[in-house]
């Protein structure tokens, strides 16, 4: 199964709920991880969180580099973050639950975070400045039932919601991004 279709789209109301913890990493959960991967590099996405495909439960797919060729698969189970700079950085985000839109996001510059690999090792993640930094924040961010919208203001919330439907009208999928202003990178997460 590694359907773009099955990605569901801002307006669902998984994507505002909070998600379960895993207590087990079973069979289930490696299906899922599976899963979730095909689809993410489906749509050509470089993070994916599970309420996005529909499933309450705090886990997320990332592969900031493979956009560069090689595939490098992170799966993080129950991640947590665990420090963030002070300084801030905003950039251009897109993702897949909204198709033809970027938009400009402030989040800390710095990250820590940890989570539990399917191996059951708690890894520490770290990254700062890049693509990855950004991504652990949003995908993490989806867990707790936080979009992109939770980082606008009412005006600009209403403005993206429309972008959205009239990307989604115009024929856009989950992966499409709109040019970005100015950040060199946006893909959908
Ligand atoms: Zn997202």
């Amino acid at each position: 199964m590694s359907s773009t279709d099955d990605i569901r789209i801002t307006g669902d109301p998984i994507l505002e709920e909070v998600c379960e913890p895993i207590d087990t990493i079973d069979d289930e959960v490696k299906a899922l991880a599976r899963s979730m991967l095909d689809t993410m590099y489906a749509a050509e996405g470089c993070g994916l969180a599970a309420p996005q495909v529909g499933v309450n439960k705090r886990l997320v797919v990332v592969d900031c580099e493979w956009g560069s060729g090689e595939k490098t698969p992170y799966v993080l189970i129950n991640p947590e973050i665990v420090e963030t700079s002070d300084e801030l950085r905003t950039t251009g985000e897109g993702c897949l639950s909204f198709p033809g839109v970027t938009v400009q996001v402030e989040r800390p510059r710095r990250v820590v975070v940890h989570a539990t690999n399917l191996d059951g090792d708690v890894m520490r993640y770290e990254a700062e400045d890049s693509l990855l930094a950004v991504c652990l924040q949003h995908e993490i961010d989806h867990l707790d039932g936080k979009t992109l919208l939770d980082h606008l203001g009412p005006m600009a919330r209403m403005r993206v919601k429309k972008q959205v439907r009239e990307a989604i009208e115009a024929g856009a999928k989950p992966g499409d991004v709109a040019k970005p202003e100015k950040a060199s990178k946006s893909k959908g997460k």
